[in-house]
């Protein structure tokens, strides 16, 4: 039985040219600044999404935390979306490590809103804590890999400043929000003052990810970096592999956002599945099985007994996810939905009074 891998965009393996330039790569002692595969990794980033510097980091939740420590001290407060994966799904590490206070608004349908934002920003007097940081995800993971625009950025980003608060962008997926707008990354990452993104998610390297931002940010997070354990020496080894998703693996970004399309569309023509498949723009499917066709948990069990990987968002929501990725093509996807509409067209039809 072949598996069927839609968990998440992180299954995806590193490219045969990824191995190659692996086996290849030169490397150096990355603590003494020294791999140059590493600094390579690390300029050409930082070129791409428009800042100064970056410092590659071994996970998305390493890079955030390098973005949100060195831009806030202990008591400050962090403004955030209620859904934001900083604030779900990170362990509460900035509060636990950073001493820091997280302030959530509604995260709507990924974008806060500008007046929730205004309203979450403490005055300078009296005895509340400072407002330091504003936090915008993009995609948005937990909001079905919803995106928000340069325009949405650069108003919340605005007013943030304004104000005198840094922002912090978990981009983790940066790369499918640009492409599904069509826009140069810049766009999304030129109002914020430090952007994270992933290249071991939809660019398909085995580890890493980067936080870029300004020189003296970046100085400052790369010591966040050193004191959480994250420093590495060789690290031109994986580098090497995140150098080549970010120069080629890129473009075939649209490729997934299709292949979400074409299953977000299956989902909807199955009888007891619940989905806005129009609120489908990147490679991340969200979507629910009518509570009177069958409960979720026993769902997503019945598709991993036929070979299909499915998650539940937040461990325990109704809400099932599939995401959209290199590994898997519009084969697995007609597959995966033959699979999921056998499950629910075998389960007989609750006895109703006629
Ligand atoms: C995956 C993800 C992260 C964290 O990345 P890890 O490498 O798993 O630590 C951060 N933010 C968002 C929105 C993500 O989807």
């Amino acid at each position: 039985m072949k598996t069927l891998e839609f968990r998440s965009d992180t299954f995806t393996l590193p490219t045969p040219a990824m191995r190659k330039a692996m086996a290849d790569a030169e490397v150096g002692d990355d603590q003494y600044g020294e791999d140059p595969t590493v600094n390579r990794l690390e300029e050409r980033a930082a070129e791409i999404v428009g800042k100064e510097a970056g410092v590659y980091v071994g996970s998305g939740m390493l890079g955030n935390l390098c973005g949100v420590l060195s831009q806030a001290g202990r008591g400050d407060e962090v403004i955030l979306g209620d859904l934001a994966h900083i604030y779900q799904n990170e362990m509460g590490a900035f509060t636990v490590l950073g001493g820091l206070h997280g302030r959530t608004i509604p995260n709507r349908d990924g974008m806060p809103s500008l007046e929730d934002i205004e309203s979450a920003i403490r005055p300078s007097v009296g005895a509340f804590p400072r407002s330091a940081l504003l936090c915008l995800e993009n995609s948005h993971n937990n909001c079905g890999g919803s995106v928000i625009t340069g325009a949405q950025t650069r108003a919340a980003a605005h007013l943030a400043h304004e104000r005198g608060l840094k922002v912090h962008l978990d981009g983790a997926r940066i790369f499918n929000a640009a492409a599904a707008l069509g826009v140069d990354v810049k766009e999304l990452t030129g109002p914020v003052d430090t952007v994270q993104f992933c290249f071991s998610k939809g660019l398909s390297a085995p580890v890493g990810s980067i936080l870029c931002g300004p020189r003296d940010t970046v100085a400052r997070a790369r010591k966040v970096r050193k004191l959480l354990g994250g420093a590495m020496r060789q690290a031109g080894v994986i580098a090497a592999a995140a150098l080549v998703g970010l120069e080629t693996m890129r473009d075939r970004l649209v490729d997934d956002h299709v292949n979400a399309r074409a299953l977000a569309d299956g989902l909807a023509a199955i009888r007891g599945i619940k989905i806005d498949a129009a609120n489908v723009v990147t490679n991340i499917v969200s979507f629910e099985v009518e509570r009177s066709a069958m409960d979720a948990g026993e769902f997503q069990k019945a598709c991993a007994e036929r070979g299909l990987r499915i998650s539940r968002y937040l461990g325990n929501s109704p809400r099932l996810r599939m995401v959209t990725h290199a590994n898997v093509g519009r084969a697995d996807v007609d597959a995966a939905l033959s699979i999921m509409s056998g499950i629910l067209s075998a389960k007989p039809e609750p006895v109703t009074a006629r």
